[in-house]
């Protein structure tokens, strides 16, 4: 993809704060941190989101992502971490190449990853998982 940001950014071809790499993922810090130390994966093949990704490469990637969480949280120090993923632009997603997000967090800090709760009729949840469960398998 020539015009993808991060595919350039594992080329080496725009630089990078890189803290880890395998023949994979590359893991650098975001240049616009929500919090001090927030990093994030890159996956190496050019792939726009989760719905893309093969079953096969998601165990390789997801291998990787403990231990750079206990290096992040050891050197910063953080009392928590957020490890998440946005796919599509109604998801808050804003580069169209598969990353995973590792927020530090700290008791008081001023990140705010949050949502209202909402709930389901009598019955609802039993029909939506067996109708969800009916397309895995
Ligand atoms: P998302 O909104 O999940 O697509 O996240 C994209 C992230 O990429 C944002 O947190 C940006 O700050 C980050 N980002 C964009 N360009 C760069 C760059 N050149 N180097 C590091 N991080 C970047
Ligand atoms: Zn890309």
């Amino acid at each position: 993809m020539d015009s993808c940001i991060f595919c350039k950014i594992i080329k080496g071809e725009i630089p990078s704060s890189t803290i880890y790499e395998d023949e994979n993922v590359k893991v650098i810090l975001d240049i616009s941190p929500a919090a001090k130390g927030h990093a994030i994966l890159l996956v190496k093949e050019h792939v726009a989101n989760v719905f893309e990704l093969p079953a096969e490469l998601a165990g390789k990637v997801f291998s990787v992502v403990p231990k750079v969480a206990a290096a992040i949280k050891a050197e910063l120090g953080c009392d928590g971490m957020n490890i998440l993923q946005n796919n599509g632009v109604e998801a808050g997603q804003t580069v169209f190449h598969l990353h995973i997000h590792f927020i530090p967090r700290w008791k008081n800090d001023t990140v705010n990853i949050k949502w209202a709760p909402l709930g389901y009729a009598d019955g609802e949840a039993a029909e939506l998982a067996a109708a969800i469960k009916a397309r895995l398998v």
